[in-house]
């Protein structure tokens, strides 16, 4: 095997090239004197953000017609500095894109919104619905994008393709493309991977192996091992991004915009709720991460650098605060007492720091600790000001329908958000996942382990369900003046990975 094409399928944000597979370019690129293979991204995630608004066509309607006439400048917006100058004139343009989007959609049906997409006669959990999208090559973000897959494959003429797929929205087209693949070029060998696999069905991934495509959940490892004799060990820092293949001009951004990964799993997994906790953790060294940011900013010319880490071990974190970069940079943090500390946060601003985000969850310190969290409540409100006070944004993640919580422990969330004011809020409510800690106990605690009734006025008996808890949010907080303004100003769709530009 001599040449790799990697393809990143539609559809998801198309905020900046997808970084896990510039990591794997980056480890063969090392590789490649002793092994002499090449490899070349293909993201046709990026490549569809920008065709599928050109090929939508009148249908009668008004909203489709405007937005037709505005698509040039809309698309020049996104991936220019101009269109990020205000957040309404964002937020305008962002709604005629998505206008675009829902046109094209209803043609076939699918809900197709800038960041996301729902076929609901697809269900990513059933085996026979993953069967019959293998069948047919006809997908409706596939087919605009065939002659763009002939010109590279032409080009490059790769003996192997890797598929990666990351979001569940991904996932059908990623299918019709094995089919696609297999029927027009049955001499190239088919790879697959990515987070999401690990999440299918176990017959699901054994119908797409059927297909002769070697599958790969989880991280690239095995890969990398078994097609290039590649071995990672502990030890082994991770490498410096290759972009071969990226076309950086696609990306909705004000200026280039790279992400980058210091560890993998979380320095603290220990949330209950959270199902990141099962994954070994392992981080690189800070020098390491000080290095591959000046690469970024050098050689390939990033202006700002996004952490996709679950949470910047405070090591790095600190390494960065005492480094001077070219680029600025934004991430997930964890509470901390130095979040507070005025001289501290200088330092990151001062490092380019323009936006932290940090999983705060609630101002209720019991039930922070019935979450283990290990965060202390009283320190949320400093840490809101003093990133304010060096003008580093505050993307906070609030979680309501704790098992436990009650209604008004949720007016007590409001309220510390209405004190306080973030600049951007998630509220997210809370899901069973089947790898969180809590999960695994729900068998063994009375009263909970019901998904529809995930909050509680009195534990051990059933508290509020998953409507009554819609309904609280939708008349209290979203009802909230502050909140209210605090949604309008955070960008629609794109959310954190936009919001760091304003
Ligand atoms: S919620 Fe965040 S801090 Fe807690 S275990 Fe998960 S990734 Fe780590």
């Amino acid at each position: 095997m001599k040449r790799i094409l990697f393809i990143y399928p539609p559809w998801t944000r198309n905020s900046a090239p997808p970084v896990g597979l510039s990591l794997i370019q980056g480890i063969i690129a090392e590789h490649q004197s002793r092994t002499g293979v090449v490899s070349r991204i293909l993201d046709l995630n990026a490549i569809a953000a920008h065709r599928i608004p050109q090929i939508v066509t009148e249908d009668g309607s008004h909203k489709t017609h405007r937005s037709i006439l505005r698509r040039n400048c809309i698309l020049k917006y996104l991936t220019g500095a101009s269109g990020y100058q205000s957040i309404d004139h964002y937020q305008t343009n962002m709604q005629y894109y998505k206008m675009l989007l829902t046109a094209y959609g209803r043609q076939y049906p699918i809900i197709l919104t800038p960041g996301d997409f729902i076929d609901k006669s697809f269900n990513i959990d059933n085996p026979n619905d993953v069967s019959c999208m293998l069948d047919s090559e006809n997908h409706p973000l596939l087919n605009p994008l065939k002659s763009d897959l002939e010109t590279r494959i032409k080009d490059f003429c790769p003996d192997c393709i890797g598929i990666s797929i990351i979001y569940k929205s991904q996932l059908s087209p990623a299918l019709a493309l094995v089919k696609y693949l297999k029927s027009h070029y049955p001499d190239i060998h088919l790879s697959m991977g990515g987070a999401l696999l690990s999440c299918l069905p176990m017959q699901s991934l054994k119908t797409i192996k059927e297909t002769h495509v070697s599958m790969y959940p989880g991280s690239a490892e095995e890969f990398l091992k078994e097609k290039l004799n590649i071995t990672l060990d502990a030890s082994t820092s991770f490498p410096a991004p290759e972009y071969s293949g990226i076309d950086f001009h696609l990306y909705f951004a004000p200026f280039r915009t790279l992400q980058m990964i210091t560890s993998r799993g979380c320095y603290w997994a220990n949330c209950s709720f959270c199902d990141e906790c099962n994954e070994t953790f392992k981080s690189d060294s800070s020098d390491h991460v000080i290095d591959t940011m000046d690469i970024l900013a050098r050689r390939y010319q990033a202006r700002h650098i996004h952490f996709t880490d679950h949470a910047i071990p405070p090591s790095t974190l600190t390494k960065i605060s005492a480094s001077n970069m070219i680029a600025s940079w934004s991430g997930f943090v964890r509470v901390s007492p130095k979040l507070a500390d005025d001289s501290y946060v200088l330092s990151l601003k001062q490092s380019g720091c323009r936006m932290l985000q940090i999983g705060m969850e609630t101002p209720d310190q019991s039930l922070l600790d019935n979450m283990n969290k290990g965060i202390k409540a009283d320190l949320f409100p400093a840490i809101i000001k003093t990133l304010r006070n060096h003008d580093i944004r505050s993307y906070i993640y609030m979680l309501f329908g704790y098992p436990g919580q009650s209604i008004r422990s949720c007016e007590s969330t409001l309220a510390f958000l209405e004190q306080t004011k973030p600049d951007f809020v998630n509220a997210s409510i809370f899901r069973w996942y089947p790898n969180a800690p809590l999960s695994k106990l729900q068998s063994h605690i009375p009263g909970i382990g019901n998904s529809n009734t995930p909050a509680n006025d009195d534990p051990g008996s059933c508290g509020i369900s998953i409507p009554e808890l819609r309904r609280w949010m939708s008349n209290r907080l979203q009802n909230s003046t502050i909140i209210r303004s605090i949604i309008k100003n955070t960008p629609h769709y794109y959310k954190s990975s936009h919001a760091v530009y304003f």
